[in-house]
């Protein structure tokens, strides 16, 4: 009988369990887990994201990327100087963050960490499942992440203020950041493309979202959890199929199974495009012109934010 070779461990020569995607090479768990955390450092290094005395919020949704996310902040935390805050958004979606809410407050307790809850019902009036029942009495329009995706911003922001902080970490990986490029392309919407940064850019009222897990995708955030026995909840949003994202994510998968690199190809496009752009624009400076929302004072595009104009056409 012939035994098929087990591959060995590209740096440290014990049995490979894992294959890192892109770069094919074979690992250990042991020494996954080390090159995953060394990835978030390095795009901590080379985005500046972290400085000894920031409060940092975390946003966690009871999901992969957010426990992946916490789980090494809260150790680059004591090394670098500066404290962490989980906080979660509760959309109100029954069946799905409920359950969600369980794996992120298990988290945190093994991590130490006391989870701050900001509802939609508490900030805007409605949950979510609401907002999808007037959205069927044909009392607004639109679909549910584009509103979701409004109230979930400003609800971190408004968290992050309240709680003083001066970051905002989000889990999005590396499979989000090329989503969220191509589907910008996608929309001609490429002015977008020019405000969606790893880090956001310093505006008043708007506490900057970092983007730690950048050189990470997805399968290997997923990987990194079950090695390291992160909790997480693995349901999916009931909205999430309304998605323009869903759609973009599943061609990008298939694309990727056809010609392997082509995620990794777009996400370099994206930080060569931002690369231009802060040579064009600088890198730290404030955007200008920028207006303010006449009910709640935040950063906004017109005379009132999107979150004030959806509360309104939802009479809450
Ligand atoms: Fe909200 Fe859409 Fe995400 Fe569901 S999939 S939580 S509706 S943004
Ligand atoms: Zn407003």
């Amino acid at each position: 009988m012939v035994k098929a070779k087990i591959p060995s461990c590209g740096h440290c020569g014990k049995n490979a369990e894992i294959e890192l995607e892109y770069t094919r090479q074979n690992l250990c768990s042991s020494c996954f887990s080390k090159v995953f955390e060394k990835r978030v450092r390095k795009a901590n290094h080379k985005f500046q994201m972290f400085k000894r005395g920031d409060l940092v919020v975390v946003g966690v949704s009871g999901g992969k990327d957010s426990g992946a996310l916490l789980y090494i902040l809260s150790k680059m935390a004591g090394e670098i100087g500066f404290e962490v805050k989980p906080v979660l958004v509760d959309e109100g979606i029954h069946g799905y963050r409920n359950k969600a809410l369980k794996e992120a407050e298990k988290l945190c307790e093994k991590r130490g960490l006391e989870l701050e809850i900001f509802s939609y019902k508490k900030l805007f009036g409605k949950t979510m499942d609401e907002v999808m029942k007037a959205r069927d009495e044909g009392k607004v329009k639109g679909k549910a992440c584009s509103f979701c995706g409004v109230f979930r911003k400003k609800a971190l922001n408004q968290a992050a203020l309240e709680l003083k902080a001066t970051k905002v970490a989000i889990g999005h990986n590396a499979d989000d950041v090329a989503q969220t490029f191509l589907m910008n392309l996608l929309r001609a919407e490429g002015e977008r493309n020019e405000r969606f940064r790893i880090v956001d850019k310093p505006k008043k009222g708007f506490v900057p979202r970092v983007r730690p897990l950048v050189f990470n995708t997805e399968k290997e955030t997923a990987l990194f959890c079950l090695t390291n026995d992160i909790p997480f909840h693995l349901g999916e949003c009931p909205y999430s199929s309304e998605a323009f994202r869903a759609e973009v994510k599943g061609f990008l998968n298939e694309t990727e199974e056809k010609y392997p690199g082509v995620k990794f190809n777009l996400l370099h496009s994206f930080l060569q495009n931002q690369e231009w752009l802060d040579e064009k624009t600088g890198k730290s400076g404030e955007e200008k012109e920028m207006r303010y929302c006449e009910e709640c004072s935040s950063p906004s595009s017109g005379r009132k934010c999107k979150a004030c104009e959806l509360k309104e056409k939802l009479g809450s």
